[in-house]
């Protein structure tokens, strides 16, 4: 998870659609907006580009019945339907991290070890601790057929996505700076998928690179 610029405004048909009585939040400028703010990638499980896009409400309306939370564009996210399935659990209610709001960097720590997925809380709030259970289990969860399946996917990609990280830190290291430089830039960039992973992989190896320490602001 890595921090989002959303934009202002709200997207016009959210005004519109809240005054009817099944009004939809789902409408084709809600979607092109979040895709755009949130780079194409679910907010949880940094996959991308998405196939299976759902409007996920960060905090739960509850079939409706906390009103103003369906239609507030500040509650609506990017999310794949693995993830937003794995996060109907009540105990993430009103507890999951904001990355609008706060930079989960800063409170969070992804690691990829051996095939698989280790999100730690750096600080102890409860907040905190529940968004890094919820991430590692998108990963790690394999109590259905179908989400065995979905994490699976997501181990593999990653793994694809951190093997061509090393490939490029270690042809950086051999001396194809200006070269590589450039490729790190992109792969380092905040929108690009399982951007949090590969961030924290080179913050935890700065000094081995410590040139690369501007591509991580
Ligand atoms: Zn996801």
């Amino acid at each position: 998870m890595v921090k989002i610029e959303r934009t202002t405004a709200p997207p016009a048909s959210l005004e519109i659609q809240k005054k009817l009585k099944y009004g939809s939040y789902s409408e084709p400028d809600v979607l092109r907006q979040l895709k755009v703010d949130f780079h194409g990638k679910c907010y949880l499980c940094e996959l991308g580009p998405l196939s299976d896009v759902e409007v996920e409400h960060l905090r739960p309306h509850y079939g409706r019945k906390r009103k103003e939370l369906v239609f507030d564009w500040n509650n609506l996210f990017y999310s794949c339907r693995h993830c937003n399935s794995m996060k109907k659990s009540s105990r993430y209610d009103d507890h999951i991290l904001d990355c609008c709001i706060v930079d989960p960097e800063k409170r969070l720590e992804h690691r990829y070890v051996d095939g698989h997925v280790h999100i730690s809380a750096i600080t102890e709030d409860v907040d905190t601790q529940l968004t890094a259970e919820l991430i590692e289990s998108c990963f790690e969860n394999t109590n259905t057929g179908v989400r065995e399946i979905g994490c699976q996917t997501r181990i593999n990609d990653l793994a694809g996505t951190m093997n061509t990280l090393y490939f490029s830190l270690a042809k950086y290291q051999k001396g194809k700076k200006a070269r590589y430089f450039h490729s790190l830039r992109n792969q380092l960039s905040r929108g690009s998928k399982f951007a949090a992973f590969k961030r924290f992989y080179v913050r935890s190896h700065i000094a081995d690179y410590p040139e690369l320490e501007s591509l991580l602001n």
